[in-house]
């Protein structure tokens, strides 16, 4: 499979190059040149295989200039074998909807299902290529403890992770902070999530900086990331195929990477009904899919911090969609919303983006309320994220079956949790050391030129 960028169609790209570079360098994301769709006979033996045959089969047409085979199947394995639950993921009954837990990686959400297989895929490529590497990565609590493990102990390759100071839940900073190996770098940047991806993005956008450090990305935006993810939509689907049709997912939504994600599966022929994509009162998403306004506001702290985000990056690659794939066009409205920080979508957009997708947007008040009606109902206890999700099919009513994406686990967030319901989840017995471990960090202030000195420091 070839790849283009959403900003200039003419260079074709290597999953190779994807992957490595996670941003094109005009700015754009990639996405396949000509996208695999499978046949019915194809689907329908895929609804008998287990996890990791099935990720083999979804994962392989993305990959097959770069790994293939036996290589690819032992480095799908192994990605997963970090799992607690045999099948990666786990779906329940909760009420009148399932719920699919995702968290039952080694850092308790769901970015590790694609992080453990990016973190292979760094080790599969240095095993063949004389390079060093370094990632420098935002995030807004999750990913960076995703990345952290999936790096860490890695030859040739440095992780440097950009959190916003204080605005993570203490453990979400412990799993990235307590962790010792040496090619591990944390940096609390004195800002909000947005202000750490522009750092992020400026990098990258310096060439000459991004070439000096042999940087690479592994933000949401990164296609290997998309692709990983895609997978548990078409295995929760085999799962309840026999239930009563369409089939909906409700996606608890920040950079609409995961949301695009089970879009990805649908453009591929899976038969999913609608994604609902629930934000929380940073609802930039759910303002441009009811009314059509994606208008960037100022970020707020809620109590689901991974979704504290104003600048929805995947987007762009429902926006190259929406603009009939043309990539002059996409590149005018990137720029725009760049610079104007809106974009108005006409009504035959917003038209074709409800054939897909619905939204919804709960408020701190209301993710505490649920937390607590569901807990009280069905003695299950949601995290905040997961619970916006769960929320998302009180607002939207459809038919069918509903499954609830659950992206962390609830130990992640105990003050939303005691908040609503008066208990204090526990951190699963193996992670209960990171209570009493020191934590290491540098706190920089919001300032390119710091930052990029402090990471070229660090790796000489
Ligand atoms: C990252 C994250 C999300 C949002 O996912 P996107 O792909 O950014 O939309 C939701 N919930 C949790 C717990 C997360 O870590």
């Amino acid at each position: 499979m070839k790849y283009i960028s959403t900003r200039d169609k003419s260079k074709e790209f290597e999953f190779k190059d994807v992957f490595l570079k996670g941003l094109a360098d005009d700015g754009g994301l990639f996405i396949p040149k000509n996208l695999k769709k499978f046949t019915e006979k194809e689907l329908n033996e895929f609804s008998n295989l287990n996890y990791i045959e099935l990720a083999n089969k979804i994962i392989a047409p993305f990959v097959d200039d770069f790994i293939s085979g036996k290589d690819l199947e032992d480095l799908i394995s192994k990605s997963y074998s970090t799992f607690r639950e045999k099948n990666v993921v786990k779906l329940i009954n909760v009420g009148d909807r399932k719920v699919l837990e995702l968290f039952h990686g080694p850092t308790l959400a769901f970015k590790d299902v694609a992080m453990q297989l990016l973190g292979n895929f760094y080790e599969y490529y240095l095993s063949k290529e004389d390079d060093k590497i370094n990632i420098v990565v935002a995030t807004s609590g999750d990913t960076g403890a995703a990345a952290i493990e999936a790096i860490r102990g890695k030859k040739n390759i440095n992780i440097f992770v950009l959190h916003p100071h204080n605005r993570v839940s203490p453990v979400q900073r412990k799993l990235m902070t307590t962790v010792k190996d040496k090619n591990v770098h944390n940096i609390a940047i004195n800002g909000n999530f947005d202000d750490c991806q522009n750092l992020v993005k400026s990098m990258f956008a310096d060439h000459n900086y991004a070439k000096s450090i042999r940087m690479s990305g592994v933000n949401s935006i990164n296609w290997a990331r998309i692709i990983a993810q895609s997978v548990y939509y078409f295995y929760s689907f085999y799962l309840v195929k026999n239930d009563k049709g369409p089939i909906n997912f409700s996606v608890p939504t920040g950079n609409f990477g995961d949301v695009y994600a089970g879009y990805l599966a649908k453009k591929m022929g899976l038969q999913i009904g609608k994604l609902i994509v629930a934000t929380n009162q940073n609802d930039i998403l759910h303002r441009a899919i009811s009314s059509g306004q994606y208008y960037s506001e100022k970020v707020q702290e809620t109590n689901s911090p991974s979704m504290d985000i104003q600048i929805a990056s995947n987007f762009e690659r429902l926006i190259f969609d929406l603009n009939n794939e043309d990539d002059h066009e996409t590149s005018s409205v990137m720029q725009k919303i760049k610079s104007e920080k809106k974009y108005d979508l006409d009504q035959s957009k917003l038209d074709k983006i409800r054939k897909d997708f619905l939204s919804s947007s709960a408020d701190e008040k209301k993710v505490i309320s649920l937390i607590k009606k569901v807990y009280e109902s069905h003695k299950e206890i949601l995290d905040p994220h997961t619970a916006i999700g769960y929320g998302g099919f009180d607002d939207v009513e459809l038919e069918g079956t509903n499954i609830v994406l659950s992206t962390a686990h609830p130990c992640k967030f105990p003050d939303a949790i005691f908040n609503a319901i008066n208990i204090k989840p526990d951190l699963p017995d193996e992670l209960k050391y990171i209570s009493n471990e020191k934590e290491n960090f540098d706190l920089l202030d919001n300032d390119i030129n710091i930052v990029k000195q402090h990471i070229k420091e660090k790796i000489q």
